[in-house]
């Protein structure tokens, strides 16, 4: 069975993590619904707790139907593991985690989800992290914003709420330059349309919620290890490079190699923090990777032609989608993600904020929701929801300035999704 021929995407996506179970023969992989596992012997217990052998002691830490989406993430990501958890923020605290310490901070791009700005901005604080913002096509300022304190960098592939395209090679350069891993929320675009490991990322983050289980069922997160960052090069990264005094005194780097960050991220970070994925969620999550890449092809082509047809409306005064040869990051994307520039993308509107209120509130076809990357069409106005808790100049740097409003464009039939965008701008204007 470990020597089936698995090297697409498409194969991968149905098959990679995923063995017949070994009790039944079961094709599918079962939703272990357990908390606890009955070990072999006393002797057995304590390999187990020693990390001297791995296998399954309480589902805080691991589970068998979440290791099968671990293995299935790890390697459509093309990475060397990865640690699943509750959501996308639960991923992003778990892959600073264990690179942080009070008084560090991570330099991260402007263009971020509004959620993560607001992560960053405030919560870190309570943890004695800070978080410095510049703006990521100024790779000068990124150089200089870098400190004997900076302990990572983050930015997303496809910066929500859309139209922005991160240069991952430029940024990947300058971190490996200082030293820091580079880590990617990959959200917007999946590994289907981008790998930003092959692009140099140490990290990859992403909110399963979206595009991954794609159905708007659950919420959860994972962090992909690419397992090629040398921890233990600087004395920057102790948790790992040096005796952990919170496992005993491993040393996680010198144990475990390329799979340091991911026993971590389990040992420690999913038994301290308890920011664990349920089965039931890993199941579905499971079950919508399956058709990501039919998903995501048909996500990019009805966003590519309902962005050309809204770029010549009457009411619409701009259109963000890096797909389009009016975007300044139509080169970038199609270096970066040459499958397609995802589906996520604003329209700014004439009319200003009143016309995007009731653009959005004449949809019919798009549901009013604050989530992305769902099979359905879904339209927010960002600035009175997800971007809310940003100033306004935080608001237009991130893309998402009162007069905008975000779509993400879901796989339903183009023409239908036209013919409700038409009916809205109109009784907007
Ligand atoms: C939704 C989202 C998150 C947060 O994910 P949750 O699963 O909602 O916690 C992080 N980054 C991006 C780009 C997102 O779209």
């Amino acid at each position: 069975m470990t020597d089936k021929p698995m090297n697409d995407f498409d194969t991968l996506q149905i098959h990679a993590g995923a063995e017949p179970d070994p009790a039944t023969g079961a094709v599918q992989t079962p939703i272990y619904q357990t908390t606890s596992y009955v070990f072999r012997d006393a002797e057995h217990a304590a390999r187990l707790f020693g990390l001297q052998e791995v296998g399954y002691i309480y589902s805080r830490l691991t589970n068998p139907t979440i290791g099968a989406l671990q293995t299935r993430m790890a390697a459509l990501e093309g990475g060397a593991g990865a640690v699943c958890c509750s959501s996308g923020h639960a991923a992003q605290i778990m892959a600073l985690f264990p690179l942080m310490m009070p008084g560090r901070n991570v330099v991260v791009s402007t263009r971020l989800y509004g959620g993560t700005i607001t992560q960053f901005s405030q919560t870190f604080k309570r943890f004695g992290w800070s978080a410095r913002f510049v703006d990521f096509d100024d790779l000068d300022a990124i150089k200089a914003a870098i400190d004997e304190d900076t302990r990572a960098i983050f930015c997303e592939t496809i910066a929500n709420p859309g139209g922005y395209v991160t240069d991952l090679d430029a940024i990947a350069e300058i971190a490996n330059g200082a030293g820091l891993p580079l880590i990617v929320d990959n959200t917007t675009a999946t590994a289907y349309l981008c790998r930003p490991i092959d692009h140099g990322a140490t990290l990859v983050v992403s909110s399963m919620t979206k595009y991954l289980t794609g159905n708007g069922t659950v919420t959860g997160g994972v962090v992909v290890d690419s397992g090629k960052f040398d921890w233990s090069a600087s004395d920057k990264f102790p948790s790992l490079s040096q005796p952990e005094p919170a496992y005993h005194g491993l040393n996680f780097h010198e144990t475990f190699g390329p799979a340091a960050f991911m026993f971590h991220g389990i040992a420690i970070g999913l038994r301290d923090l308890g920011m664990t994925l349920n089965p039931q969620a890993a199941h579905y999550t499971l079950l919508g990777i399956e058709t990501l890449s039919l998903r995501m092809a048909k996500h990019v082509e009805n966003a590519q032609t309902i962005a050309e047809w809204l770029e010549k409306h009457p009411a619409v005064a701009a259109v963000t989608y890096p797909g389009l040869d009016s975007s300044p990051y139509k080169e970038r994307a199609k270096r970066l993600c040459p499958k397609g520039a995802g589906a996520l993308f604003t329209i700014k509107l004439k009319g200003g904020y009143d016309s995007c209120v009731k653009f959005v509130e004449s949809l019919k076809l798009f549901s009013h929701v604050a989530n992305l990357g769902d099979a359905r069409s879904l339209v927010i106005h960002s600035a009175s929801t997800t971007h809310r808790q940003l100033t306004e100049e935080q608001q237009v740097a991130a893309g998402a300035a009162p007069d905008v409003v975000r779509l993400s464009i879901g796989i339903e039939g183009a023409s239908d999704l036209i013919a409700d965008l038409d009916q809205a701008l109109n009784a907007a204007s």
